[in-house]
């Protein structure tokens, strides 16, 4: 069950002392999408992943807890720009100046689904849906920085470029897909992922962008 509680938070940044609303259950985010979204409570909680300073803007999953050197980044120009840009919704800003935060102090794979969390939040409002292919563009790419520099995005390879693929595919770059789908299928591996490679491939053949899930994939196992 997922449980919504309001806790006292002193930002990491300014020192002010907060009320944030956090979810008890947060550790279970079973993939359930193609792109590892989560479905049911842990789906509809995205907007409970980061909290803010009321005071000074800071955004975090937690805001008491943050690395050297977010305090600049907070300070600065962007940063505000970012924070406050009146043309889109303010839970989308929120991922945005989280994903600037971690980018900023190296943590280019916590950025990259800080980015692919801000894609989500397009998918669900029709009126800004038209950003989520950005965001995905932004993820890959933040993705492709963390791999350079040897940080992990999912628990192994194979998850990786499941991942990638079905990014790629989101962003309508069906060509890259198709290659890193029977790169991985040349490769080898499980039946359960072959079977969302093959999936997948069905999916590029009919040139389909849109949200799948992992059970469609894998309904005839
Ligand atoms: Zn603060």
């Amino acid at each position: 069950m997922t449980t919504v509680t309001f806790v006292t938070k002193k930002c990491r940044v300014c020192g002010n002392i907060s009320r944030q609303a956090e979810m008890g259950v947060r550790g279970i985010m079973e993939p359930y999408d193609l792109d590892s979204r989560p479905t049911g409570a842990a789906r509809s909680s995205i907007y409970l992943w980061v909290q803010r300073c009321s005071a000074c803007g800071y955004c975090a999953p937690d805001i008491t807890q943050g690395d050297e050197g977010v305090q600049k980044v907070v300070k600065s120009q962007e940063y505000r720009n970012r924070l406050t840009d009146q043309s889109r919704p303010e839970a989308l800003n929120h991922f945005l100046c989280w994903s600037m935060l971690q980018e900023a102090v190296g943590r280019h794979n916590e950025a990259g689904w800080a980015m692919l969390y801000a894609a989500w939040i397009c998918d669900d409002d029709a009126n800004i849906r038209a950003h989520a292919v950005e965001c995905r563009e932004n993820a890959l790419h933040l993705f492709d920085k963390a791999r350079e520099c040897g940080q992990d995005f999912r628990k192994g390879r194979l998850q990786e470029e499941l991942l990638k693929i079905d990014l790629f595919r989101r962003c309508g770059r069906f060509d890259e897909a198709a290659a890193l789908c029977s790169e991985q299928l040349e490769r080898g591996c499980d039946s359960r992922s072959k079977q969302i490679l093959l999936f997948q491939e069905d999916l590029l053949e009919a040139k389909d962008s849109s949200k799948h899930t992992i059970a469609e994939a894998t309904e005839d196992m």
